[in-house]
């Protein structure tokens, strides 16, 4: 059974499961609407998100904010947005296979208790992390594929966004712009979130 969002919070808080526990400040769960229809995850928290317990929130987090938005999409009511790792990898070092094993249980918690029907993965360890597939975000990115009864797009991380900040027709950004543009078509049929 999905644990309540506020359960869930508090036991990812107390979490020891793998050595990532020894280096971390906060353990990063979530923001967002936890009603939303769209589940957004992201890689593993870096030095912002770990001092402000909160994904997503420096300059890579911003960047994807303004892009959702761009695309009409509210992430404070339409969208639940965590990572495949709750706490922050030293160095900013990809999280190991080991350690994305021992937090997968936070995210399978999290996506029953959202269980949303539209699925971003952000960047290629969120495509290796729930779908197990390595490499190829370039490709993949922007495809719509049926993950049980929900659907799942990826798209690139918008820390490669960051070093490649051209807007130009064709720009990783501009692709990245129309991939949202997509989910908002595909969010925008669904009812509002409560
Ligand atoms: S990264 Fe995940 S599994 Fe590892 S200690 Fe943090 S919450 Fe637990």
């Amino acid at each position: 059974m999905a644990l309540a969002h506020e359960q869930l919070a508090l036991a990812c808080a107390a979490c020891h499961r793998c050595g990532l526990a020894a280096g971390r400040q906060r353990v990063v769960v979530s923001r967002g609407n936890p009603r939303a229809r769209l589940l957004v995850i992201g890689e593993a928290p870096g030095a912002q998100e770990d001092a402000q317990g909160q994904p997503f929130v420096g300059r890579s987090g911003q960047l994807l904010d303004r892009l959702l938005a761009a695309a009409g999409i509210d992430v404070a009511t339409e969208a639940y947005i965590c990572n495949v790792v709750k706490c922050r990898p030293p160095g900013n070092r990809k999280p190991t296979a080991a350690e994305l094993a021992a937090c997968r249980p936070w995210l399978e918690q999290q996506i029953a208790l959202v269980d949303p029907p539209l699925v971003l993965l952000v960047g290629a360890t969120a495509l290796q992390g729930v779908l197990g597939i390595r490499g190829g975000i370039t490709g993949l990115r922007g495809q719509w594929r049926p993950w049980g009864e929900r659907w799942l797009m990826p798209i690139l991380h918008p820390s490669y966004l960051l070093r490649n900040p051209s807007e130009r027709p064709g720009s990783p950004r501009a692709l990245t712009l129309d991939d949202l543009r997509r989910v908002r078509e595909r969010l925008t049929p669904l009812p509002a979130p409560l």
